[in-house]
């Protein structure tokens, strides 16, 4: 008998990838689909200045015997991932007030995209290939599928499909932008135990993580992730929230100095205003997931929602 055709996933994300392990581990032939050049989503890392830096998430958190803290284990035990901290600092906008403790989170020494590349080992996965139209059926970019995934923010499911399918599976809930700022200076001037700031009352920044901390390397790079406001004042012109955003986490973390360069990525759908708390959508066949669902909205809800999908459609 001819094997039937694959499910096709789209979006190469965390959510994506796992949703197609999950149809892979139940016998089900899948193809994920991925506009981006490399899998990772949101999960994302780049080369800067001859070092991977994450663009994206900051680190990855595992509830204790949740099945993903299994995957995280798995990750620790072949040095793919590390256990980062507990602790972080909090700022204001002049300085730091004090520490705050939290669950343990991880980093990952290669970037957490590797995490979403070795999550996709052995799945058959298609790269610079961007989905335009999802048509009950289901059909794909007018072909017939068994099912459908789409495994990314709903603003980018949305657009494919026609209005009375967008409106069963999906609502018009709004997701929030964020700019990741990167500073690099030539050597370290904050304090070796900083790990990351959380920064209150700031108009510019919420967030900055000690990249070289976290990857393990004592690289002498901050990532910081700017406010919901000023990225939707700069998604035009994302470069000009540098010079903002430096001076907003050298006057909140007291480092003496301009940092010697900076890079900055936008994300238009960071996440969203208020994930839910269904595990995933699924209407005729199409099914949607990721940190959209299984709240509160995190690397750990992504992978849980396309796992439950899945198995699901499986
Ligand atoms: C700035 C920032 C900081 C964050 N910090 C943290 C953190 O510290 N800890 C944490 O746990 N989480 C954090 N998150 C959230 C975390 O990154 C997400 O929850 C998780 O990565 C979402 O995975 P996903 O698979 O649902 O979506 P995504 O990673 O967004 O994947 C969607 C994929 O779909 C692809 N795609 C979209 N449209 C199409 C199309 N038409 N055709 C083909 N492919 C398409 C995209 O290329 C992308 O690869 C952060 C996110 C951001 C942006």
């Amino acid at each position: 008998m001819p094997s039937p055709p694959p499910v096709p996933v789209v979006g190469g994300g965390i959510a994506g990838v796992a949703c197609a392990r999950a149809l892979a581990a139940a016998g089900r032939p899948v193809r994920v689909l991925d506009r981006g050049r490399r899998p990772g989503g949101r999960m994302a890392s780049r080369t800067l200045h001859d070092r991977v830096v994450d663009l994206g998430a900051s680190y990855l958190t595992a509830e204790e015997g949740s099945p993903f803290a299994e995957v995280v284990a798995g990750w620790v035990g072949r040095g793919l991932a590390r256990p980062w901290t507990d602790t972080f600092a909090v700022a204001g906008p002049d300085g730091v007030r004090g520490t705050r403790r939290g669950p343990l989170r991880y980093g990952a020494p290669g970037g957490l995209r590797s995490l979403v590349a070795d999550l996709a080992d052995g799945l058959e996965v298609e790269q610079g290939r961007t989905v335009e139209d999802v048509a009950p059926g289901p059909r794909l970019d007018g072909e017939p599928a068994p099912a459908v995934v789409l495994a990314m923010p709903d603003p980018q499911a949305r657009r494919l499909l026609d209005p009375p399918t967008a409106a069963a599976l999906l609502d018009d809930r709004p997701w929030l932008p964020a700019l990741a700022v990167v500073l690099g200076w030539e050597t370290r001037r904050w304090p070796a135990d900083l790990h990351g700031a959380f920064v209150h009352d700031d108009p510019a920044v919420e967030w900055v993580a000690d990249d070289g901390d976290r990857r393990g390397d004592g690289a002498p790079v901050l990532v910081a992730h700017s406010t919901p406001d000023l990225a939707a004042a700069h998604l035009e012109d994302p470069g000009a929230a540098a010079g903002p955003v430096a001076a907003a986490v050298t006057r909140a973390l007291g480092i003496d100095g301009p940092p010697a360069w900076t890079a900055v990525h936008r994300w238009t759908f960071a996440r969203p205003a208020r994930p839910r708390e269904e595990p995933f959508g699924l209407v005729d066949g199409i099914g949607a997931c990721g940190d959209g669902w299984s709240a509160p909205s995190r690397v750990q809800s992504a992978w849980t929602s396309g796992t439950a999908l899945g198995r699901a459609l499986a």
